[in-house]
């Protein structure tokens, strides 16, 4: 059988929280991915093919950093691109160096449209911890608009990056201290797997999408001598997933264009309890975004 053309015998609807349709925009960190700059119907038809081969229905999408005024969550280009892809959502960026009024009124009325279905904050791409003021406003947005707020969390694609300010235990501060924002950790912190599990136990408001743990083409994922290393990553996963006894509380993300869907889809799969792939893969995400 070739891979991804049968239906999944697995789960059947799927949901995934964490996909880039646009070039982040943030400092130095190229377009991810020639598709996210290309022609608009080009992204479009590939993204629904990946989508329809993955077996996923529902798909989040991260926004653009340093937009303009007329884009100020930075999810105009997502919702463009919604318009051709059934199922596409756009996660707004929360910028915390513009808390100006102006800005943060030309934010809130996107939240208003319900067109949007979460915030992100850029750890170490952006060098601010998740204390830092600059974060305030969006967080008592997330809490008035009942947004989830995703945090990069582990290792950056950026040489600017400083990793301090990624690291998930920072996130346990801001989970105190606004119990209620429900606060997503991308990646569960890779490589730091064993921190976000703990910052999940504790905290009933953090979640973790296990999204970048392996990035490449498909052929990355299928090499016979790349095996190892996939097992010893999922083998670290497991680990992390088993110790917070929060089942409920993980979410299926494959941050593709970074890593085929399909491929991703199967090494999750293959790290986690098959037990728990209808709550990972589905469930949890439809509680928590309401959809
Ligand atoms: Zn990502």
């Amino acid at each position: 059988m070739t891979p991804g053309r049968f239906p999944w015998i697995g789960v059947v609807f799927m949901i995934d929280v964490h996909i880039h349709v646009v070039p982040p925009n943030l400092p130095g960190v190229g377009p991810l991915n020639p598709l996210l700059e290309g022609p608009t119907p080009l992204l479009a038809a590939s993204l629904r093919r990946e989508m329809q081969e993955a077996g996923i229905t529902q798909a989040l999408a991260m926004g653009c950093c340093t937009t303009g005024p007329d884009d100020p969550a930075g999810v105009e280009g997502t919702l463009r691109l919604a318009l051709d892809v059934p199922g596409l959502h756009a996660i707004a960026v929360a910028d915390p160096s513009r808390t100006d009024r102006e800005h943060l009124h030309r934010v809130e009325s996107v939240l208003g449209t319900r067109r949007v279905l979460a915030f992100k904050g850029y750890l170490g791409y952006l060098h601010y911890a998740p204390d830092h003021p600059g974060y305030r406003p969006y967080y008592e947005l997330a809490e008035r608009y009942r947004l989830p707020f995703f945090f990069h969390t582990g290792d950056t694609y950026s040489p600017r990056a400083k990793l301090k300010y990624a690291h998930p235990l920072l996130v346990d501060d801001v989970a105190v201290d606004f119990p209620n924002v429900r606060f997503v950790m991308a990646h569960v912190g890779n490589p730091w797997l064993m921190d976000a599990a703990e910052v999940v136990y504790k905290n009933m408001n953090v979640w973790a999408d296990v999204s970048g743990l392996l990035v490449g083409p498909a052929e990355s994922f299928t090499g016979e001598e790349r095996q190892e290393a996939i097992h010893e990553v999922q083998v670290n996963l497991r680990k992390a997933f088993v110790y917070t006894e929060r089942p409920n509380r993980f979410l299926y993300g494959s941050d593709w264009p970074l890593a085929p869907m399909a491929a991703y889809r199967r090494f999750i799969e293959g790290a986690l309890p098959v037990e728990y792939h209808q709550q990972v893969f589905h469930d949890n995400a439809r509680v928590l975004f309401r959809i």
